[in-house]
């Protein structure tokens, strides 16, 4: 499992940019780079960086979706190949279509966990059934019609309470009934809708050099 232990916000800071690593909090006041907090070290964040090569920046977008979804680099290279393969929608969409579709990512996505490190946890530790059945691996990949709930006995566990309660907004591929702790994938998500804030052209280039 991939696991980062250095304080999320300092990767953010570390690459002068947001990578969405706290669930809700990245959208609140009290996001570390929206207060200015620059790079681990300095107190306030540089205006004058110097402009990176073209290079860096294909790389810094890879691995800010590396760091976003949790994935490391072997998984996230299977994946791509994954994409390269098929011919029906665009690469860079097909990667990010796999990562949206991840167990832990769903569980984040339907309100079960505040982040992905969380919904990590969440499913590994067994708390998660899929059409019924336990799933603990974070990377299964979800598909249309799955039902995904949190077990009965786990949904008294404070941290999902506490974070469904606070999650009022669902993607339009997903269903959630809050009362119940399930949800639905009504579709595959459809990428270029879905605003995520990333390039994936910029991954593919990178890759394909
Ligand atoms: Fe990054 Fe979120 Fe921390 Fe902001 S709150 S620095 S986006 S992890």
């Amino acid at each position: 499992m991939a696991v980062y232990n250095d304080s999320l916000c300092r990767v953010c800071r570390a690459q002068h940019k947001k990578l969405f690593l706290k669930g809700d909090r990245c959208f609140s006041k009290k996001c570390a780079l929206d207060k200015g907090r620059g790079a681990p070290g300095q107190k306030q964040i540089t205006l004058h960086f110097n402009k990176p090569t073209d290079y860096k920046v294909h790389l810094q977008e890879k691995q800010r979706v590396k760091m976003m979804y949790g994935v490391l680099e072997r998984q996230f290279v299977r994946y791509f190949n994954i994409a390269i393969r098929q011919k029906e929608i665009p690469t860079g969409d097909k990667l990010l279509e796999i990562l949206e579709r991840r167990l832990d990512n769903v569980v984040f996505r339907m309100g079960f966990a505040p982040n992905r490190r969380a919904a990590k946890q969440i499913v590994s530790h067994g708390h998660v059934l899929v059409n019924g059945k336990k799933v603990d691996i974070p990377s299964y990949i979800t598909k249309s019609a799955d039902i995904v709930e949190i077990k009965e006995t786990s949904r008294k566990i404070p941290l999902i309470q506490e974070s469904l309660e606070e999650r009022n907004i669902f993607p339009p591929w997903l269903e959630v009934n809050k009362d119940a702790f399930r949800g639905e994938i009504k579709s595959l998500p459809n990428i270029p809708e879905l605003a995520l804030g990333i390039n994936p052209t910029l991954i593919v280039e990178l890759y394909s050099k």
